[in-house]
C-alpha cells in the first residue's frame, strides 16, 4: 500500500471553464483512470469524459459520494458553494482538492487527513507545478498526525476515543511519549526530526514514569491493568501487523471453534489480534471450510505451503506421528508460522486447544529504518523547460526539504522550489555541492541534488558515485532519477539524427586529455558514428571545437549535416542545420549541442534525419 498511490475510478476531475477543461485534460492523462466532468459547450468528449449540460451543483451532488476523491478546477468560492450540499461527516466524504484554472494552486480543501486530500494535493502540485495549500493543524505545526499513523503499513488503533486529546497535547507542544517494540519503525521520516515536545522511550515503564500529557505506543502486546493504569490518561495503541499465526486443526472444526482457539491463545500470550498479518497453514487445508470462514471474518490472509516446505522447516517442537500420517509433515503450525513469516522466530511454539486446534505464533522482526540516513535523489531536470521534467523529478524534488544545483539549474526550477531550503552555487563548485548532499543526506536530511539534462550524462551522479568510495560514513539512501539528455532535446529538435548508432564526446579537456579526446573523435569518425558533441566551448576553451572539425574532416565529407542547437527547451533557444564545412561560422556557447551526422545523414524539409535502415527493407515512398 503505497502512500502515493491512487486508484483507478478513485478521482473525480470536475472543471468549468474552457482553461480549466484544458487543464483538467491533463490531470486525467496524469492521474490515470481519473475521470473528468465537464461543460458539453466544449465539444465532443473524449475517453473517461463526461460531459454536463445541467447545473454543475447537481453534478458535484451526484458524484460526490461515488469517489474517493474530488478535484475541483474553479474558485474556491464556487467550489465551497458546491460541496457545501451533499456534505456528511469527515469518515463518509471524499477528499476534496481546489486547483485554480492556471494550477497556481492546489488546495486541500476537504477531508485533509483521512480522505487523504492533503497528500492528493502534494501530489498535484508536484505534477502541475502549483503550490500546495494545506491548512490542517498537524502539517501546519509540522507533528505527528495521530489519525494517519502507521496507516500505509496497516497499523490499527486499539480504541480511537483518544485521537482528539492526544492530537490536542500534540499541537498545544504539551510532552508526549512514544514506545515502539514492534512494527515498522520508519513511520516518521527522520527520527530525529521528532517535533521537540516528543520524547521516544526505550521502555513502557520508563514512559510511564516520565511525567507525559499523551503517549502513542506501538506495540502487538496487551498490557496488564496494572501498566495500563501507569501509562498517561490520554494514550493511543498502534497495532503493527507483526504476528503470524500458524495454524492446523482437525477435518470439520467448525469456524467458531477456530476462533474461540485463536482468542483464547492470543489472550494468554497477552497479544492483540489487531496486530495478526496473516493466517498460515498447510496446503490442504485451502477446503477447511471452517478456517476459510474464520479468516474472511476476521479479513485475514491465508498462506498455504505443501507438506515437503513444512516438513523442511526448523520447527522447535517434537515431531507429531499422527500429523505425519494425516497430513504427511510432522508439523503444521510451527512450520507454517515459521515459514510464513520468512524464518522469524516463534514467540509461541505449538499450542492445542481442546485436542482440535493447534497454533503457534510467530512475531516479524521490526522493519524500516535500515539506514539511519535521509535520502539523496540525484535528479535529471532535463533540458531547462518544466514540460521536458519527469514527474518522478518533480516528486523527488516536492520529497526533498533541501535542493542543491548549479544556480542558472535552480533558477530553472524555480517553480516547484516554494519554500525549501536551496542552496545553489556556482560553477566549478561542482565537489562541495556533492560533498554537502551527503553530509546532509548522512545527517537525515532528504536531499535533491539536481543536475541538468540526466544526472548519469556528463552530470552529478558520476560525481556522487565517485565521492561514495572515500571513507566519510556510510552511504545514505540514493536515488538516481533519469532526465531527459541534451544529446535527445537537441535530436528532438533537428529531426532524428540519431536514429542510427552514434557516440557522444565531450570536448571538455578540463578532466579528460585532449589526447584521449582527439584520438576518440578520430575512431568515431573513422567507424562512421553519427558524433554528439557536448561541451564544444567555454570562455576558456575556443579551439576545440576547429580542432575537433579538422579530425572529423579527415573521415567525412565536408556536405555532412550538422544540426546546432543552443539553448533546447530554454530562453533563446537556437536551431542551425548546417554541414561541416560551414559548421564553424554559427555562434556556439556553454549551452550547445552539436550532431555531426554519417556518411547517410540527410537533410529535407529542415529535417536532419539518420536513417534507420527501412527504406532499404520497404518501399517507403509508395507507401508499401
Ligand atoms: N547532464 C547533461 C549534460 C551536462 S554537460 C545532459 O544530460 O544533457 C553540459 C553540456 O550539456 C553543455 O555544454 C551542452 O553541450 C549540453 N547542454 C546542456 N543543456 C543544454 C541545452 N538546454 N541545450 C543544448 N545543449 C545543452
Amino acid at each position: 500500500m503505497a502512500t502515493d498511490s491512487f486508484r483507478n475510478n478513485e478521482i473525480a476531475v470536475v472543471a468549468l471553464t474552457r482553461k480549466g477543461v484544458a487543464l483538467g485534460r491533463r490531470l486525467k492523462t496524469m492521474l490515470p483512470g481519473s475521470h473528468l466532468y465537464r461543460p458539453e459547450k466544449f465539444g465532443a468528449g473524449q475517453e473517461n469524459e463526461h460531459l454536463f449540460a445541467s447545473a454543475v451543483k447537481e453534478v458535484v451532488n451526484e458524484v460526490f459520494h461515488h469517489y474517493r476523491y474530488l478535484v475541483l478546477v474553479m474558485a474556491v468560492g464556487i467550489a465551497v458553494r458546491l460541496v457545501a450540499s451533499p456534505l456528511r461527516d469527515k469518515h463518509q466524504d471524499p477528499g476534496v482538492v481546489v486547483v485554480d484554472d492556471a494550477a497556481t494552486f492546489a488546495i486541500s480543501l476537504l477531508s485533509g487527513h483521512i480522505g487523504g486530500a492533503n497528500r492528493l494535493a502534494q501530489r498535484l502540485s508536484s505534477l502541475l507545478g502549483s503550490q500546495p495549500v494545506i491548512t490542517t493543524a498537524s502539517d501546519v505545526a509540522g507533528t505527528i498526525p495521530v489519525d494517519l499513523l502507521g496507516r500505509e503499513f496497516g497499523w490499527e488503533m486499539e480504541d480511537n476515543s483518544n485521537v482528539t486529546a492526544v492530537s490536542a497535547a500534540l499541537v498545544n507542544e504539551e510532552p508526549v511519549g512514544i514506545y515502539q517494540d514492534a512494527g515498522e519503525a520508519n513511520w516518521w521520516p527522520q527520527p530525529e526530526a521528532l517535533p521537540h515536545n516528543v520524547s521516544v522511550f526505550s521502555s513502557i515503564e520508563a514512559l510511564s514514569a516520565a511525567a507525559c500529557q499523551a503517549a502513542l505506543i506501538i506495540s502487538d502486546r496487551i498490557f496488564g491493568q496494572r501498566t495500563q493504569a501507569s501509562l498517561p490518561a490520554h494514550t493511543i495503541i498502534y497495532r503493527p501487523r507483526s504476528l503470524v499465526i500458524g495454524i492446523g486443526c482437525n477435518r470439520g472444526t467448525k469456524s467458531s471453534e477456530i476462533e474461540a482457539a485463536v482468542n483464547t491463545i492470543l489472550a494468554e500470550q497477552g497479544l492483540s489480534i489487531k496486530s495478526v498479518r496473516n493466517l498460515a497453514t498447510i496446503d490442504l487445508k485451502q477446503t477447511e471450510v471452517g478456517l476459510v470462514e474464520f479468516a474472511r471474518r476476521y479479513g485475514l490472509a491465508v498462506a498455504y505451503f505443501d507438506k515437503e516446505s513444512l516438513s523442511q522447516a526448523d520447527f522447535p517442537s517434537a515431531p507429531s506421528a499422527a500429523a505425519l500420517s494425516s497430513v504427511g509433515t510432522p508439523a503444521v503450525c510451527e512450520s507454517a508460522a515459521i515459514l510464513s513469516s520468512g524464518n522469524a522466530a516463534l514467540i509461541t511454539p505449538k499450542v492445542s486447544y481442546q485436542r482440535a486446534v493447534t497454533i503457534a505464533i510467530a512475531r516479524l522482526p521490526a522493519t524500516g529504518r535500515s539506514k539511519p540516513g535521509g535520502k539523496l535523489f540525484v535528479v535529471g531536470i532535463g533540458p531547462g523547460d518544466a514540460e521536458q521534467m519527469t514527474f518522478k523529478a518533480r516528486e523527488a524534488i516536492a520529497r526533498s526539504e533541501i535542493v542543491i544545483g548549479y544556480t542558472a539549474y535552480i533558477q530553472l526550477i524555480a517553480a516547484f522550489l516554494g519554500q525549501k531550503e536551496v542552496i545553489a552555487t556556482g560553477m566549478g563548485t561542482e565537489v562541495e555541492r556533492v560533498k554537502r548532499a551527503l553530509s546532509l543526506a548522512r545527517e537525515g536530511r532528504t536531499v535533491s541534488l539536481v543536475s541538468s539534462g540526466d544526472a548519469g550524462i556528463y552530470g552529478m551522479a558520476g560525481l556522487v558515485g565517485e565521492m561514495l568510495g572515500q571513507p566519510t560514513g556510510a552511504p545514505p539512501d540514493i536515488e538516481v532519477i533519469p532526465g531527459v539528455p541534451a544529446l535527445a532535446a537537441t535530436a528532438a529538435l533537428l529531426g532524428a539524427p540519431l536514429s542510427g548508432d552514434f557516440a557522444a564526446i565531450s570536448l571538455s579537456d578540463y578532466l579528460v586529455s585532449w589526447t584521449e579526446i582527439s584520438q576518440r573523435l578520430k575512431l568515431a569518425a573513422q567507424a562512421n558514428f553519427v558524433i554528439v558533441l557536448y561541451n564544444p566551448k567555454s570562455r576558456q576553451r575556443q579551439q576545440e571545437l576547429t580542432r575537433a572539425k579538422e579530425i572529423i574532416g579527415q573521415y567525412r565529407s565536408p556536405l555532412t549535416a550538422v544540426g546546432i542547437v543552443t539553448n533546447a527547451y530554454r530562453r533563446k533557444q537556437q536551431i542551425t542545420i548546417t554541414d561541416l564545412a560551414h559548421m564553424l561560422d554559427y555562434e556556439v556557447g556553454m549551452n550547445t549541442t552539436i550532431i555531426i551526422g554519417n556518411s547517410t545523414t540527410s537533410v529535407s524539409n529542415d529535417w536532419m534525419v539518420t536513417p534507420r535502415g527501412y527504406q532499404t527493407r520497404y518501399n517507403l515512398k509508395d507507401g508499401a
